[in-house]
């Protein structure tokens, strides 16, 4: 069932999506070459704690971090390590989530580490742009195929694949809810969107191939091709007003 959410659902919705949202954009001011990724992530888990929230995704089923930290070839759930450390010429993408009053805000974000390759600039402005494309058909009334088709049809234009194995989703008092948010799909087709719903957008896109594989650790998804991949992620209200971003950063 997707639930519907109140207006003081939807504010304390937005009180647990700025924290994530500053967790998150505090993280990627934070990133210097040469740190470990457990170091960004202890950064992140502290700003969220000292603000009052938890971390949405530790312990989330058995995940033992904060934040997913996904370098590179990496797309998505790269656990953070004192063994990896940061460099020169990665993108680094960062997934947080932060709990506070019942409710969850889910964002992410993929960041440059000092000069990075003209692909590589490419490939995090499509993904983005394809974020903000498919955020703006969570409108009510429209269907979920709106939005998915939004991102696939930008970013298969650059030809680049669209990550199918995993996908956006509802969240509110639950990290993840119905409805299941594809990043493809039909117009007109899908879950029909109401005022009130709160979903999670996030497309994940390899610069080469849709495939991906998990890493033994479990966790880890990395592109099949071995290509770069970026993230971005917004939790968003639908609104008679219109798509609210949830997890805008206010710092
Ligand atoms: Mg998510």
């Amino acid at each position: 069932m997707i639930s519907v959410k109140s207006k003081s659902e939807l504010e304390k919705m937005r009180k647990a999506g700025i924290i994530a949202g500053n967790a998150l954009h505090f993280g990627g001011q934070s990133i210097k070459a040469g740190m470990t990724t457990y170091e960004l992530d202890k950064i992140i888990e502290n700003y969220i704690v000292k603000n009052g929230a938890k971390p949405s995704f530790k312990g989330y089923g058995g995940f033992p971090a904060a934040a997913c930290i996904s370098i590179n070839d990496q797309v998505i759930h790269g656990i953070p390590s004192k063994k990896v450390r940061i460099q020169e010429g990665d993108i680094v993408s960062i997934d947080v989530g932060a709990y506070i009053d019942g409710f969850h805000g889910d964002t992410a974000y993929t960041f440059a580490v000092g000069k990075i390759s003209e692909d590589a600039q490419r490939l995090l402005r499509v993904t983005e742009e394809s974020l903000y494309k498919g955020i703006e058909q969570a409108i009510a009334g429209n269907r979920i195929g709106d939005v998915g088709h939004a991102i696939e049809e930008h970013c298969t234009a650059f030809g680049y694949g669209v990550v199918r194995k995993y996908i956006g989703h509802g969240v509110g008092r639950n990290l993840h809810e119905s409805p299941e948010v594809p990043n493809y799909g039909k117009p007109g087709h899908g879950p029909r969107l109401v005022a009130g719903m709160t979903i999670a957008i996030e497309p994940m896109i390899n610069a080469v191939g849709e495939d991906v594989k998990v890493l033994p650790d479990g966790w880890t998804v990395l592109t099949k091709s071995g290509s770069l991949s970026a993230h971005f992620e917004h939790t968003v209200a639908v609104t008679p007003d219109g798509p609210v971003l949830l997890t805008k950063p206010t710092l």
